[in-house]
Protein backbone atom coordinates (compact mmCIF):
# COMPACT_ATOMS: atom_id res chain seq x y z
CA UNK A 1 0.00 0.00 0.00
CA UNK A 2 0.96 3.74 -0.99
CA UNK A 3 1.48 4.47 3.13
CA UNK A 4 3.87 1.29 3.93
CA UNK A 5 6.56 3.12 4.11
CA UNK A 6 5.07 6.33 6.36
CA UNK A 7 3.83 3.05 8.79
CA UNK A 8 6.86 1.17 9.06
CA UNK A 9 8.92 4.24 10.26
CA UNK A 10 6.19 5.69 12.83
CA UNK A 11 6.57 2.08 13.82
CA UNK A 12 9.86 2.55 14.60
CA UNK A 13 10.65 1.63 18.31
CA UNK A 14 13.57 2.85 20.48
CA UNK A 15 13.89 -0.63 22.54
CA UNK A 16 12.86 -3.97 21.68
CA UNK A 17 10.95 -3.77 24.84
CA UNK A 18 8.95 -0.82 23.81
CA UNK A 19 5.85 -1.70 22.67
CA UNK A 20 4.34 -1.43 18.90
CA UNK A 21 0.41 0.16 19.69
CA UNK A 22 -2.21 0.37 16.78
CA UNK A 23 -4.23 3.87 18.19
CA UNK A 24 -7.55 3.48 16.80
CA UNK A 25 -9.29 6.83 16.75
CA UNK A 26 -6.10 8.63 17.08
CA UNK A 27 -6.96 11.63 15.65
CA UNK A 28 -9.75 12.29 18.05
CA UNK A 29 -9.19 13.65 21.58
CA UNK A 30 -8.02 11.11 23.51
CA UNK A 31 -6.28 9.35 21.05
CA UNK A 32 -4.56 12.28 20.31
CA UNK A 33 -2.50 12.33 23.61
CA UNK A 34 -2.18 8.37 23.88
CA UNK A 35 -0.23 8.64 20.69
CA UNK A 36 1.59 10.94 21.78
CA UNK A 37 2.54 9.94 25.06
CA UNK A 38 3.63 6.65 23.68
CA UNK A 39 5.55 8.33 21.01
CA UNK A 40 7.16 10.60 23.71
CA UNK A 41 8.58 7.36 25.94
CA UNK A 42 9.89 5.63 22.87
CA UNK A 43 6.80 3.32 21.29
CA UNK A 44 6.12 2.53 18.22
CA UNK A 45 2.95 4.06 17.09
CA UNK A 46 0.40 3.74 14.38
CA UNK A 47 -3.32 5.78 14.18
CA UNK A 48 -6.33 4.79 12.19
CA UNK A 49 -9.22 7.44 11.93
CA UNK A 50 -11.86 7.70 9.56
CA UNK A 51 -11.75 11.44 10.30
CA UNK A 52 -15.98 11.16 10.30
CA UNK A 53 -17.44 14.59 10.54
CA UNK A 54 -19.34 14.09 13.93
CA UNK A 55 -17.58 17.10 15.19
CA UNK A 56 -15.49 19.85 13.49
CA UNK A 57 -12.88 18.37 10.69
CA UNK A 58 -10.96 20.78 11.17
CA UNK A 59 -9.96 19.72 14.89
CA UNK A 60 -9.18 16.52 14.11
CA UNK A 61 -7.16 17.33 11.18
CA UNK A 62 -4.90 19.99 13.43
CA UNK A 63 -4.63 16.86 16.08
CA UNK A 64 -3.53 15.44 12.92
CA UNK A 65 -0.70 17.67 12.21
CA UNK A 66 0.81 17.60 15.82
CA UNK A 67 0.70 13.84 15.41
CA UNK A 68 2.41 14.01 12.62
CA UNK A 69 5.26 16.58 13.87
CA UNK A 70 5.86 14.00 16.41
CA UNK A 71 6.39 11.60 13.93
CA UNK A 72 2.73 9.70 14.70
CA UNK A 73 1.46 8.61 11.17
CA UNK A 74 -2.42 8.55 10.96
CA UNK A 75 -3.82 5.76 8.53
CA UNK A 76 -7.25 7.45 6.89
CA UNK A 77 -9.85 4.23 7.38
CA UNK A 78 -12.57 3.18 8.76
CA UNK A 79 -11.91 -0.25 11.74
CA UNK A 80 -14.97 -1.78 9.77
CA UNK A 81 -12.34 -1.78 6.25
CA UNK A 82 -10.71 -5.42 7.20
CA UNK A 83 -8.81 -5.84 4.16
CA UNK A 84 -7.25 -2.64 5.70
CA UNK A 85 -6.26 -4.39 9.07
CA UNK A 86 -5.14 -7.04 7.40
CA UNK A 87 -2.83 -5.54 5.42
CA UNK A 88 -2.03 -3.30 8.55
CA UNK A 89 -1.39 -6.22 10.72
CA UNK A 90 0.97 -7.79 7.92
CA UNK A 91 2.83 -4.75 7.87
CA UNK A 92 3.56 -4.49 11.42
CA UNK A 93 3.52 -6.63 14.02
CA UNK A 94 1.76 -5.11 16.46
CA UNK A 95 2.02 -6.10 20.32
CA UNK A 96 -0.74 -3.73 21.68
CA UNK A 97 -3.91 -2.30 20.32
CA UNK A 98 -5.55 1.19 21.90
CA UNK A 99 -8.76 0.90 20.73
CA UNK A 100 -10.24 4.62 21.23
CA UNK A 101 -12.57 5.05 17.93
CA UNK A 102 -15.84 4.77 18.28
CA UNK A 103 -19.14 7.16 17.64
CA UNK A 104 -19.42 8.89 21.12
CA UNK A 105 -21.74 11.29 22.64
CA UNK A 106 -24.78 10.17 24.12
CA UNK A 107 -27.43 12.98 22.43
CA UNK A 108 -26.47 12.74 18.90
CA UNK A 109 -28.11 8.85 19.15
CA UNK A 110 -31.54 10.53 18.52
CA UNK A 111 -30.32 12.26 15.13
CA UNK A 112 -28.01 8.88 13.88
CA UNK A 113 -28.20 5.65 15.90
CA UNK A 114 -26.71 3.57 13.52
CA UNK A 115 -23.85 5.39 13.86
CA UNK A 116 -23.27 3.77 17.16
CA UNK A 117 -23.57 0.34 15.88
CA UNK A 118 -21.46 0.99 12.83
CA UNK A 119 -18.42 1.98 15.29
CA UNK A 120 -19.10 0.86 18.45
CA UNK A 121 -20.08 -2.34 18.08
CA UNK A 122 -19.64 -3.77 14.10
CA UNK A 123 -16.40 -2.03 13.83
CA UNK A 124 -15.22 -3.22 17.18
CA UNK A 125 -15.85 -6.95 16.12
CA UNK A 126 -13.75 -6.20 12.74
CA UNK A 127 -10.75 -4.96 14.63
CA UNK A 128 -11.34 -8.11 17.12
CA UNK A 129 -11.52 -10.32 14.40
CA UNK A 130 -8.05 -8.82 12.62
CA UNK A 131 -6.45 -8.82 15.89
CA UNK A 132 -7.70 -12.60 16.40
CA UNK A 133 -6.07 -13.75 12.95
CA UNK A 134 -2.70 -11.67 12.97
CA UNK A 135 0.65 -12.84 14.33
CA UNK A 136 1.31 -12.14 16.99
CA UNK A 137 -1.69 -11.56 18.59
CA UNK A 138 -1.99 -8.18 19.75
CA UNK A 139 -3.23 -7.21 23.25
CA UNK A 140 -6.26 -4.78 22.89
CA UNK A 141 -7.31 -2.34 25.67
CA UNK A 142 -10.29 -0.32 24.19
CA UNK A 143 -12.34 2.19 25.98
CA UNK A 144 -15.28 1.65 27.61
CA UNK A 145 -17.47 4.63 29.14
CA UNK A 146 -18.65 5.25 32.96
CA UNK A 147 -22.59 5.59 30.95
CA UNK A 148 -22.45 1.23 30.91
CA UNK A 149 -23.32 2.46 34.78
CA UNK A 150 -26.82 3.84 33.71
CA UNK A 151 -29.38 4.33 36.12
CA UNK A 152 -27.46 2.28 38.43
CA UNK A 153 -27.90 4.99 41.79
CA UNK A 154 -25.14 3.08 44.36
CA UNK A 155 -22.34 5.73 44.44
CA UNK A 156 -19.36 5.64 43.87
CA UNK A 157 -19.35 3.19 41.10
CA UNK A 158 -17.26 0.12 40.82
CA UNK A 159 -16.75 -2.75 38.36
CA UNK A 160 -18.54 -5.10 40.34
CA UNK A 161 -21.90 -2.79 39.96
CA UNK A 162 -25.03 -3.71 37.63
CA UNK A 163 -24.47 -2.43 34.26
CA UNK A 164 -27.83 -3.80 32.90
CA UNK A 165 -29.82 -0.35 32.88
CA UNK A 166 -28.23 1.54 30.00
CA UNK A 167 -29.51 5.20 29.93
CA UNK A 168 -28.99 5.52 25.90
CA UNK A 169 -27.76 4.25 22.95
CA UNK A 170 -24.23 5.32 23.35
CA UNK A 171 -24.45 3.59 26.70
CA UNK A 172 -25.78 -0.13 25.28
CA UNK A 173 -23.20 -0.03 22.58
CA UNK A 174 -20.46 1.11 25.27
CA UNK A 175 -21.70 -1.95 27.41
CA UNK A 176 -22.30 -4.38 24.13
CA UNK A 177 -18.28 -3.73 23.11
CA UNK A 178 -17.46 -5.19 27.01
CA UNK A 179 -19.52 -8.37 26.42
CA UNK A 180 -17.86 -8.94 22.78
CA UNK A 181 -14.34 -8.46 24.25
CA UNK A 182 -14.91 -11.07 26.74
CA UNK A 183 -16.43 -13.40 24.19
CA UNK A 184 -12.84 -12.63 21.96
CA UNK A 185 -11.61 -13.65 25.58
CA UNK A 186 -13.25 -16.70 26.16
CA UNK A 187 -13.21 -18.26 22.72
CA UNK A 188 -9.98 -17.08 20.84
CA UNK A 189 -7.74 -16.35 24.26
CA UNK A 190 -7.19 -12.54 23.00
CA UNK A 191 -6.30 -10.41 26.09
CA UNK A 192 -8.37 -7.68 26.61
CA UNK A 193 -8.77 -4.48 29.06
CA UNK A 194 -11.58 -2.00 28.90
CA UNK A 195 -11.66 0.84 30.37
CA UNK A 196 -14.66 3.03 31.75
CA UNK A 197 -13.47 7.08 31.32
CA UNK A 198 -15.26 9.13 33.37
CA UNK A 199 -16.17 12.60 31.22
CA UNK A 200 -12.54 13.17 30.17
CA UNK A 201 -11.56 16.79 29.55
CA UNK A 202 -8.34 19.11 28.33
CA UNK A 203 -7.05 20.77 25.54
CA UNK A 204 -7.49 19.16 22.08
CA UNK A 205 -11.13 18.45 24.13
CA UNK A 206 -14.35 17.55 22.31
CA UNK A 207 -16.35 20.10 21.00
CA UNK A 208 -19.77 18.08 21.87
CA UNK A 209 -19.26 18.46 25.75
CA UNK A 210 -20.50 20.68 28.19
CA UNK A 211 -16.95 22.25 29.00
CA UNK A 212 -16.13 22.64 25.87
CA UNK A 213 -19.63 24.63 24.44
CA UNK A 214 -19.98 26.34 28.02
CA UNK A 215 -16.61 27.80 27.06
CA UNK A 216 -17.57 29.00 23.25
CA UNK A 217 -20.95 30.17 24.86
CA UNK A 218 -19.92 32.04 27.90
CA UNK A 219 -17.22 34.05 25.30
CA UNK A 220 -20.13 34.77 22.63
CA UNK A 221 -22.23 36.17 25.62
CA UNK A 222 -24.86 33.59 24.99
CA UNK A 223 -27.28 31.94 27.78
CA UNK A 224 -25.67 28.98 29.48
CA UNK A 225 -28.02 25.94 30.01
CA UNK A 226 -27.82 23.76 33.26
CA UNK A 227 -30.00 21.19 33.55
CA UNK A 228 -31.70 19.96 37.04
CA UNK A 229 -32.59 16.76 37.37
CA UNK A 230 -36.26 15.88 38.80
CA UNK A 231 -35.62 15.66 42.33
CA UNK A 232 -33.49 18.91 42.66
CA UNK A 233 -29.90 19.58 42.68
CA UNK A 234 -27.41 20.22 39.40
CA UNK A 235 -26.54 17.00 37.32
CA UNK A 236 -22.70 16.39 38.73
CA UNK A 237 -19.88 14.61 36.83
CA UNK A 238 -16.88 12.88 38.05
CA UNK A 239 -14.64 15.06 35.48
CA UNK A 240 -10.96 13.42 35.07
CA UNK A 241 -8.37 15.43 33.52
CA UNK A 242 -6.75 14.05 30.01
CA UNK A 243 -3.04 13.46 31.57
CA UNK A 244 -4.52 11.54 34.42
CA UNK A 245 -6.48 9.31 31.76
CA UNK A 246 -3.53 8.96 30.02
CA UNK A 247 -1.46 7.40 32.54
CA UNK A 248 -4.63 5.07 33.23
CA UNK A 249 -4.17 4.12 29.25
CA UNK A 250 -0.70 3.36 29.35
CA UNK A 251 -0.96 1.67 32.81
CA UNK A 252 -3.58 -0.80 31.17
CA UNK A 253 -0.95 -1.63 28.08
CA UNK A 254 2.10 -2.27 30.24
CA UNK A 255 0.56 -4.47 32.59
CA UNK A 256 -1.20 -6.08 29.58
CA UNK A 257 -0.08 -9.59 29.22
CA UNK A 258 -0.04 -11.14 25.97
CA UNK A 259 -2.95 -13.29 24.11
CA UNK A 260 -2.17 -16.62 24.71
CA UNK A 261 -4.31 -17.60 21.62
CA UNK A 262 -3.99 -20.89 20.33
CA UNK A 263 -1.14 -23.52 20.16
CA UNK A 264 0.05 -25.56 16.80
CA UNK A 265 -2.47 -28.45 17.99
CA UNK A 266 -5.23 -26.16 17.79
CA UNK A 267 -5.98 -26.33 21.44
CA UNK A 268 -6.05 -23.37 23.68
CA UNK A 269 -2.26 -22.32 25.26
CA UNK A 270 -4.21 -21.01 28.62
CA UNK A 271 -6.54 -18.25 29.40
CA UNK A 272 -5.81 -14.88 28.27
CA UNK A 273 -6.34 -11.63 31.17
CA UNK A 274 -10.21 -10.24 30.67
CA UNK A 275 -10.29 -6.80 32.53
CA UNK A 276 -12.05 -4.11 33.74
CA UNK A 277 -11.56 -0.86 35.02
CA UNK A 278 -12.72 2.54 36.00
CA UNK A 279 -10.66 5.53 35.43
CA UNK A 280 -12.22 8.26 36.90
CA UNK A 281 -11.36 11.45 39.22
CA UNK A 282 -13.35 9.84 42.41
CA UNK A 283 -14.66 13.64 43.01
CA UNK A 284 -17.69 14.38 41.54
CA UNK A 285 -18.75 18.52 40.68
CA UNK A 286 -22.03 19.68 40.19
CA UNK A 287 -22.05 21.37 36.49
CA UNK A 288 -23.17 24.76 38.15
CA UNK A 289 -20.28 24.59 39.54
CA UNK A 290 -18.40 23.88 37.03
CA UNK A 291 -19.76 27.21 35.27
CA UNK A 292 -18.63 29.00 38.49
CA UNK A 293 -14.92 27.75 37.47
CA UNK A 294 -15.16 28.98 33.50
CA UNK A 295 -16.85 32.24 35.02
CA UNK A 296 -13.66 33.10 36.94
CA UNK A 297 -11.36 31.78 34.34
CA UNK A 298 -12.96 33.74 31.43
CA UNK A 299 -13.63 36.61 33.39
CA UNK A 300 -17.17 37.12 32.05
CA UNK A 301 -20.54 37.35 33.89
CA UNK A 302 -22.62 33.96 32.54
CA UNK A 303 -26.17 34.09 32.13
CA UNK A 304 -27.72 30.75 33.44
CA UNK A 305 -31.13 29.32 32.38
CA UNK A 306 -31.42 26.62 35.08
CA UNK A 307 -33.93 23.52 33.31
CA UNK A 308 -35.53 20.60 34.18
CA UNK A 309 -33.31 17.61 33.23
CA UNK A 310 -34.95 15.90 29.50
CA UNK A 311 -34.85 12.62 28.92
CA UNK A 312 -31.96 12.70 26.47
CA UNK A 313 -29.84 9.71 27.44
CA UNK A 314 -27.68 11.87 30.49
CA UNK A 315 -27.89 10.06 34.04
CA UNK A 316 -27.80 12.28 36.56
CA UNK A 317 -24.09 12.09 38.02
CA UNK A 318 -21.13 10.16 37.88
CA UNK A 319 -18.64 8.94 40.53
CA UNK A 320 -15.87 6.89 40.18
CA UNK A 321 -14.63 4.16 42.37
CA UNK A 322 -10.97 3.40 41.52
CA UNK A 323 -9.45 1.40 43.67
CA UNK A 324 -9.00 -1.53 41.16
CA UNK A 325 -7.06 0.74 38.90
CA UNK A 326 -5.17 2.21 41.87
CA UNK A 327 -4.06 -1.23 43.15
CA UNK A 328 -3.58 -3.51 39.40
CA UNK A 329 -2.73 -0.40 37.09
CA UNK A 330 -0.89 2.52 39.30
CA UNK A 331 -3.20 4.64 38.45
CA UNK A 332 -3.77 8.07 40.62
CA UNK A 333 -5.44 11.40 39.38
CA UNK A 334 -3.83 14.17 40.40
CA UNK A 335 -5.50 17.19 38.16
CA UNK A 336 -8.17 18.70 39.94
CA UNK A 337 -11.35 20.43 38.26
CA UNK A 338 -10.02 24.63 38.25
CA UNK A 339 -6.42 23.18 37.55
CA UNK A 340 -7.27 21.33 34.44
CA UNK A 341 -10.00 23.84 33.08
CA UNK A 342 -6.98 26.23 33.56
CA UNK A 343 -5.07 24.64 31.11
CA UNK A 344 -8.32 23.88 28.59
CA UNK A 345 -9.08 27.57 28.31
CA UNK A 346 -5.44 28.63 27.99
CA UNK A 347 -5.22 25.77 25.21
CA UNK A 348 -8.69 26.84 23.58
CA UNK A 349 -7.90 30.65 23.73
CA UNK A 350 -4.75 30.38 21.61
CA UNK A 351 -6.36 27.51 19.43
CA UNK A 352 -9.20 29.50 18.61
CA UNK A 353 -7.49 33.08 18.40
CA UNK A 354 -8.75 34.64 15.33
CA UNK A 355 -5.43 36.08 14.74
CA UNK A 356 -4.82 31.93 14.29
CA UNK A 357 -7.28 29.82 13.32
CA UNK A 358 -9.50 31.44 11.27
CA UNK A 359 -11.09 28.31 8.96
CA UNK A 360 -11.69 26.66 12.65
CA UNK A 361 -14.60 29.06 13.38
P1 LIG B 1 -13.42 11.42 19.75
O1 LIG B 1 -14.73 11.44 19.02
O2 LIG B 1 -12.67 12.70 19.88
O3 LIG B 1 -12.46 10.33 19.15
C1 LIG B 1 -12.88 9.21 18.44
C2 LIG B 1 -12.16 9.19 17.10
O4 LIG B 1 -12.51 8.00 16.43
C3 LIG B 1 -12.54 10.33 16.18
O5 LIG B 1 -11.41 11.02 15.72
C4 LIG B 1 -13.29 9.67 15.03
O6 LIG B 1 -13.03 10.32 13.77
C5 LIG B 1 -12.74 8.26 15.07
N1 LIG B 1 -13.70 7.25 14.60
C6 LIG B 1 -15.01 7.13 14.91
N2 LIG B 1 -15.55 6.08 14.29
C7 LIG B 1 -14.57 5.51 13.57
C8 LIG B 1 -14.51 4.38 12.71
N3 LIG B 1 -15.60 3.66 12.45
N4 LIG B 1 -13.32 4.07 12.14
C9 LIG B 1 -12.21 4.81 12.36
N5 LIG B 1 -12.22 5.90 13.17
C10 LIG B 1 -13.38 6.24 13.76
O7 LIG B 1 -13.77 10.84 21.20
P2 LIG B 1 -12.84 10.76 22.52
O8 LIG B 1 -13.43 11.67 23.53
O9 LIG B 1 -11.42 10.88 22.16
O10 LIG B 1 -13.17 9.28 22.98
C11 LIG B 1 -12.26 8.19 22.80
C12 LIG B 1 -12.92 6.93 23.33
O11 LIG B 1 -13.21 7.08 24.72
C13 LIG B 1 -14.24 6.58 22.67
O12 LIG B 1 -14.33 5.17 22.59
C14 LIG B 1 -15.27 7.08 23.65
O13 LIG B 1 -16.49 6.38 23.55
C15 LIG B 1 -14.58 6.82 24.96
N6 LIG B 1 -15.01 7.69 26.07
C16 LIG B 1 -14.72 9.02 26.06
C17 LIG B 1 -15.12 9.82 27.13
C18 LIG B 1 -14.84 11.29 27.18
O14 LIG B 1 -15.28 11.93 28.13
N7 LIG B 1 -14.10 11.88 26.24
C19 LIG B 1 -15.82 9.23 28.22
C20 LIG B 1 -16.07 7.87 28.18
C21 LIG B 1 -15.65 7.10 27.12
Amino acid sequence: PAWEKRVTKSARRTSASSLTVLVTGASGFVGTHVSLALKRRGDGVIGLDNFNRYYDPNLKRARQKVLSRAGVFVVEGDINDANLLHKLFDVVPFTHVMHLAAQAGVRYAMQNPNSYIHSNIAGFVTLLEASKSANPQPAIVYASSSSVYGLNSKVPFSEKDRTDQPASLYAATKKAGEEIAHAYNHIYCLSVTGLRFFTVYGPWGRPDMAYFFFTKDILKGKHITVFESPDGGSVARDFTYIDDIVKGCLGALDTAKKSTGFGVDGKKKGNAQYRIFNLGNTSPVPVTELVDILEKLLNVKVKRKVMPMPRNGDVKFTHANISRAQKELGYMPTTDLESGLKKFVRWYLDFYSPLKNKSVW
